[in-house]
């Protein structure tokens, strides 16, 4: 099955979606062409050239950030030339702003927030999750007419070792100017990016009170660890939102999550989940948290805060 999958780049580095789309291309056993959509393509070659990756396709452009419509067109003249059977692409604010408008216009298949792809029958079944993932669907593509799919990030491995692919320059032609980036605003100094981190030790509205964050940031940085949270602590603003883990937060995926006084709501577990290693502590053996934990203690979070404070 052709695959074309389309790299996410920004500030001039990928971001780690695309190699996590070429794991996926790999497992459909076809020809894999990658497509980066740049200023200055060649500036990511290298990061790009992985195992599994048989073309890359060079595309030029003017704008050096991210623009839907001129990644509507070239994707679109991309699709029209090659005739891929899949397209992939990350499930991310960048593909949700032109990717479902391209597929109904090509009349191609589409599905979102992809988490697992079967070839079955000469088609595709693929599995997706919707209503914040409360449900789950299984979505058949019967036949090879196309298909656009959108990735949940973190749901592959990301594609390692070093690549042999042919490297082709194609040209689009991009016309019109609907909006075009102007500048990037940085969030508040001294913030993190928890979706990087190794090991987080994330808190929940167990913790009772904003006076008692502290104390699990100072206990997260003794550990090593960085501090995440979950909603209750960012709508009572104690915590800004960059530290969120879920559905309306971030993705995570580190070695280790420890989870001090999280239930488990679906929308934190949507953020979470694939984590390496789920330590949950919660005083109610009931919690949710405790069903995808690999580790729990049903126990006081601020008892088990003590004893972890003498280790470190
Ligand atoms: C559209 C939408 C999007 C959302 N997006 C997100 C999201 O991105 N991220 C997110 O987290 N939530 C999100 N939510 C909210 C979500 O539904 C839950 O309300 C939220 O995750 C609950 O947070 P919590 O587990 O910290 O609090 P609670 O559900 O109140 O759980 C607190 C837990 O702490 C335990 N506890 C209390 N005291 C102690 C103690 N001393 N020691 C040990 N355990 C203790 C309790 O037993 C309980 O299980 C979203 C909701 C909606 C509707």
């Amino acid at each position: 099955m052709s695959v074309l999958v389309v790299a996410e780049h920004l500030r001039g580095e990928l971001r780690p979606v695309t190699l996590e789309l070429v794991t996926s291309a790999r497992e459909l056993e076809g020809p894999v062409a990658l497509a980066v959509i740049a200023q200055d393509p060649a500036a990511l070659a290298d990061a790009i050239d992985v195992e599994g990756v048989d073309e890359i396709l060079a595309v030029q452009v003017e704008q050096a950030e991210f623009e839907d419509d001129v990644y509507q067109q070239a994707v679109e003249q991309l699709i029209q030339e090659r005739k891929p059977d899949v397209v992939l692409l990350g499930f991310t604010v960048n593909s949700m702003g032109f990717a479902p408008a391209l597929a109904a216009k090509l009349g191609l298949g589409f599905a979102s927030d992809v988490f697992a792809i079967e070839q079955a029958q000469g088609g595709l079944v693929v599995q997706r999750a919707f209503y914040g993932s409360k449900g789950h669907a299984e979505i058949e593509f019967p036949d090879h007419e196309g298909v656009i799919l959108l990735l949940r990030p973190t749901a592959w491995a990301p594609a390692e070792g070093a690549g042999a692919a042919v490297e082709k320059q194609v040209s689009v032609s991009v016309s019109g100017s609907r909006a075009r980036h102007q500048d990037f605003v940085e969030v508040a100094t001294g913030d993190v990016d928890i979706t990087s981190a190794d090991f987080l030790l994330s808190i929940g509205r167990g913790v009772g009170d904003k006076e008692n964050v502290s104390q699990f940031e100072e206990l997260a940085d003794k550990m090593g660890a960085t501090l995440s949270v979950s909603r209750p602590l960012v709508d009572q603003g104690w915590i800004p939102n960059s530290r969120q883990v879920g559905q309306s937060g971030k993705t995570v995926k580190p070695k280790v999550y420890l989870a001090l006084g999280i239930s488990g709501a679906v929308q934190h577990l949507a953020g979470m989940k694939t984590s390496g290693t789920i330590i949950a502590v919660n005083t109610d053996p009931e919690a949710a948290i405790f069903n995808v934990a690999h580790y729990g203690a049903v126990a006081d979070l601020f008892e088990v805060a003590e004893e972890l404070e003498k280790l470190y």
